[in-house]
């Protein structure tokens, strides 16, 4: 059974989208090979185009149950729905709710009725205090198992595609015992600066990191200018092992 773990740094790598058999798998091995917590991967997409890619749906489920049987990696996805909670429940360890839904308080009290851990991300023009309050409708129905997300909140800014806001992992810290987890990928749309700031949010304190990783990254059907390719992984993976070092942290890999 999966949990978040705040004594060790979770590493939770995937696609944006589980896209087919081929793309997951690749994912899935090298990620294993490298050492990580979980795999991660979209089903039901919240695209902005109602034109683009919106997820595979239930069509992901063997793809997914294949990685998980040959890595024995646990599965985090997104949760899109009250509806989808008891489908979904079949494939993952843990449910992310997604910047979109960060004010679905209905998705929250349901998920908080569930005994699945919920990663939840920061809306995207969310107040710190309003993602603590957020939390506070999951746990109130007895689900305890939370971890953040800062992900990235609107700004004048345009150079990149949110601006991802580091602050946010020690003021959480200083007002919630829940483990933070940062997402460079969304937080900054752009690949050459998703390892920097993996790298400066672990010096920041964080528990944890979510990046989108893709075989072909130019080539993803969903955030293709976010992912990493494997080359960029494994750089980011060695200097994090000694950032982690410095902070007193250890990464958290599952046992084969
Ligand atoms: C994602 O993790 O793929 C995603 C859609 O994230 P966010 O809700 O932060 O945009
Ligand atoms: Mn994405």
């Amino acid at each position: 059974m999966f949990s978040f773990n705040p004594a060790h740094f979770s590493l939770i790598v995937g696609p944006c989208a589980v896209e087919s058999h081929d793309t997951f798998s690749r994912v899935a091995r090298f990620a294993k090979k490298l050492g990580v917590t979980a795999l991660r991967g979209g089903i039901y997409k919240l695209r902005t185009d109602p034109q683009s890619f919106q997820g595979l749906g239930n069509r992901a489920f063997e793809i997914v149950q294949m990685s998980k049987d040959e890595t024995g990696l646990p599965f985090i996805c997104e949760v899109t729905d009250p509806r989808q909670i008891e489908e979904l429940s079949r494939i993952a360890d843990a449910f992310q709710v997604g910047t979109r839904n960060m004010h679905n308080y209905e998705l929250l009290k349901e998920l908080g009725r569930s005994k699945t851990p919920v990663l939840l991300k920061r809306g995207m023009s969310a107040y710190l205090d309003e993602l603590l309050l957020a939390s506070e409708y999951i746990r109130k129905e007895g689900n305890e198992q939370i971890a953040f997300c800062e992900r990235g909140i609107r700004t004048f800014e345009r150079a990149t595609r949110n601006t991802l806001d580091l602050s946010a992992v020690p003021y959480l810290k200083s007002r919630s015992n829940l483990p933070v987890i940062v997402d460079p990928s969304h937080g900054t749309g752009k690949r050459n600066l998703v390892v920097p700031m993996c790298l400066a949010a672990a010096a920041a304190g964080a528990d944890g990191l979510l990046i989108e990783v893709h075989p072909e990254p130019a080539n993803s059907l969903s955030d293709a200018e976010q992912a990493l390719g494997f080359d960029d992984f494994e750089k980011m993976h060695s200097k994090l092992v000694q950032i982690l070092n410095v902070m007193g942290k250890t990464l958290e890999v599952r046992p084969s």
